[in-house]
Order: structure tokens, then sequence, then C-alpha cells
């Protein structure tokens, strides 16, 4: 059989990107040929970074690491019309414990129901199941300590906007 080029879209809020998302790409880009980050433009969230800065801090991140098959781009609106328009084969989306299969069974079905378009999803390591953006951004207000969580670019990133 032909080997098919399959690309797969990464979406998600990465308010900041963590080393649990960046496991999910490490682990993930072997399956596909082309993988793109989406940060998601979401109007509701309350959100420490705009797109553009995730956009940024993620494509700092990515070079750093030498990933050229890995790409990082924002959008608006629907994840499965975005899926379209970039001509994704696939939507990836990281598991973390049970509690996130539940929300993420839902998500899946959902955009395959309207979309036709499958889902795969990539178990995180132990060591990042608790790792959280939501988690994260309540830390860096109290000053802990994020080391192990979230990558150094994005750690002076935070550091710089909460001295502010
Ligand atoms: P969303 O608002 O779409 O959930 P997130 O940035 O919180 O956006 O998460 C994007 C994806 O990454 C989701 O599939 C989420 O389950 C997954 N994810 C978040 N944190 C981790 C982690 N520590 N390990 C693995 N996957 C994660």
């Amino acid at each position: 059989m032909a080997k098919k080029f399959v690309r797969a879209i990464f979406p998600g809020s990465f308010d900041p990107f963590t080393n649990g998302h960046l496991d999910v790409v490490n682990r993930s880009i072997r399956l596909f040929d082309e993988l793109i980050i989406a940060v998601g433009r979401s109007p509701i969230k309350n959100q420490l970074f705009s797109p553009e800065e995730r956009v940024e801090m993620i494509t700092e991140l990515l070079e750093e690491k030498k990933m050229p098959d890995v790409l990082v781009e924002s959008f608006e609106g629907l994840t499965v019309e975005y899926a379209r328009q970039r001509k994704a084969d696939v939507i990836l989306r990281g598991l973390r414990s049970l509690t996130d299969v539940q929300y993420e069974f839902q998500l899946a079905m959902t955009n395959r129901a309207v979309a036709g378009i499958e889902t795969v999803f990539i178990m995180t390591s132990e060591q990042y199941g608790f790792t959280s953006s939501t988690l994260i951004r309540e830390i860096a207000s109290l000053g802990g300590d994020l080391t192990n969580l979230i990558p150094q670019n994005i750690r002076e990133r935070l550091k710089k906007r909460l001295n502010k």
C-alpha cells in the first residue's frame, strides 16, 4: 500500500504551553508526517498570554528543540472547520487521566459526527499527569517553582509577565 502523507493538528489553548504538551508532541511526531500545534483564539477563557504571544513562545521552543515537522499557528472558530481548511487527516489530543477521557471522548465523538474527522489520543508521561496550564498560572502567580513543569523560555516569559 502506498504511504499516505498524514497531517495532524493539535488544538488547544496552550496558555501557557507546558512540558505535558511538549511530551504529547514528542510522542506523537513519529506517527505523523506533519503536526500543526493550533492555538485556539477562544473568546471565553481568561487569558494570560495573547494568541500571538503563545504562538511566538511555541515557535521559539520548536526552534530550540529542532523540530522542523512541527508547525504552530493560531486559529479562530470551530476546530473541525480549521482542520478542514488545513486539510488535516486527524486531530491529536493529550490524555492525563480518566477525568480527561470523559470530556475528550465527548469532544471526539462530536467532531466525528459533525465533520467525520478522527481524533488520536496520546497518553502523557506519568510525571506530567497532573500538569495543567491553569495550575501553572496559579503556581506562577504565587511565586512557585515551575522548573520541571514548563520549558525554560516559557518560564522566563511567565516571570516577566507576572512581574509587571
Ligand atoms: P483545551 O482548552 O483545548 O483543553 P489545553 O491547552 O488545556 O487546551 O490542552 C490541549 C490538549 O493538551 C488537550 O487535549 C489536553 O487534554 C492536553 N493536555 C493538557 N495538559 C496536558 C498534560 N500535562 N499532558 C498531556 N496532555 C495534556
